[in-house]
């Protein structure tokens, strides 16, 4: 039996009460394919100030980086809004010491939840995609000026960079349904060009197998909408990669079913829910748990390699769905607790999905 250590990080508002619902799902998956997993709880956040007044405590990074993966509920709220330090620099810092440089936002529409979604029932109906989003370099890291009457951002990418998301880009489609769209600015910007012939060689080299097609940030964000369904793998930088996942993430009705995974080159990867601490339902067991369980999904997926168990963790999450089971923000009265031991009874019982053995390796 082969033993996994994972760091929980609760964290604030309703991420104590997904970290748990998330653990326990682990727990009944390590108990269903005999694997055993280890969790050391550490704070972080506002948690992390109250107790020690530094977000990211030194115990918390150590457990981090000595364990196979990390799952974080959420971090912040109104109580830490005032002075520094605030709570998101824990989640920040974390990010940059474990070296994460891929973050991997997946989007599905269940056809049971189809009338939570915004759009038409044929324009959403089947889409399954994920984003891949650039996390280190862009704007967001270029040099910062300010002068009495002008401001600029500079953007800046190394070849190195983009090759290391585009890997872990074409490895995740040959897992999928092969198909990666790069997103770019190209007929603008100077690392845009970068991007897209660096990406355009990597294909040619290393993943003929995979459809690569290119598209411009404009026009992605119009079809986004317009015509979800033809996306498989979505690659694109920082700065666009965070509008379009945000984006992306509207489709499927609630923002309490969206999980995401930051991945580093080598050691333990970072899955979290999408949404935040939701301090207007903390505590108060209201919270949708499918968004940690399906983060959990994608720590044995992305950051274990269990993709049988992964497989497992998400189907039992689509047949609860598909039950009628509901939390508030999809129209239901069930808990938090509620909602997850539903999905572990699911997982406990039902027949497991065929294994397809697919290497994945981010080059
Ligand atoms: P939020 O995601 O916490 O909440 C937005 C709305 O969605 C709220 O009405 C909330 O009740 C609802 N919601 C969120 N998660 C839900 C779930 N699982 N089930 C049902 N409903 C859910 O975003 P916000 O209100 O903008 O931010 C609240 C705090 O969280 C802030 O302090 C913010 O900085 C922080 N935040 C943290 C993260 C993170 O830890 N990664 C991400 C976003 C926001």
């Amino acid at each position: 039996m082969k033993t996994y250590a994972i760091a929980l990080l609760p964290g604030d508002g309703v991420g104590p009460e997904v970290t748990a619902v998330a653990r326990d799902v682990l727990r009944e998956v390590g108990d269903r394919f005999r694997h055993r997993f280890e969790f050391r709880t550490e704070l972080i956040g506002g948690a992390a100030i109250d107790t020690f007044g530094d977000p990211l405590p030194p115990q918390t990074l150590e457990a981090c980086r000595s364990a196979d993966a990390v799952f974080l509920g959420a971090v912040g709220g109104p109580k830490w809004d005032g002075a520094p330090p605030r709570p998101e620099q824990g989640l920040l810092g974390l990010r940059k010491a474990l070296g994460l440089f891929a973050n991997v936002r997946p989007t599905r529409v269940y056809s049971d939840l189809i009338d939570r979604s915004p759009l038409r029932r044929e324009i959403v109906e089947d889409v399954d995609l994920v984003i891949f989003r650039e996390l280190t370099g862009g704007a967001y890291f270029g040099e910062r000026k300010r002068g009495p009457t002008f401001a600029s951002d500079e953007c800046l990418y190394t070849t190195g960079e983009i090759e290391r998301i585009g890997h872990a880009a074409f490895a995740a489609a040959r897992a999928r349904r092969g198909k990666v769209t790069s997103v770019d600015k190209a007929n603008v910007l100077e690392t845009s060009r970068l991007w897209r012939e660096v990406i355009t060689k990597l294909h040619e080299r290393h993943y003929r197998d995979v459809q690569l097609e290119h598209a411009l940030v404009d026009s992605m964000a119009m079809q986004l909408i317009r015509q979800p369904r033809a996306y498989d793998v979505i690659l694109t930088e920082n700065m666009f990669g965070d509008i379009l996942s945000d984006e992306a993430s509207v489709l499927g009705g609630s923002i309490g079913l969206s999980p995401s995974a930051s991945l580093g080159a080598t050691g333990p990867g970072l899955f979290e829910p999408v949404h935040g601490s939701a301090p207007d339902i903390a505590g108060k067991d209201r919270c949708n748990p499918i968004g940690g369980i399906l983060s959990a999904a994608l720590l044995l997926r992305y950051g274990l390699r269990l993709h049988h168990e992964a497989d497992a963790v998400e189907v039992a999450v689509e047949a609860v769905i598909r039950s009628g089971e509901r939390t508030a923000d999809l129209g239901g009265q069930l808990g938090c607790r509620a909602m997850g031991e539903a999905i572990i009874d699911e997982l406990h019982s039902a027949d497991l999905p065929r294994a397809h053995h697919v290497q994945m390796h981010w080059g």
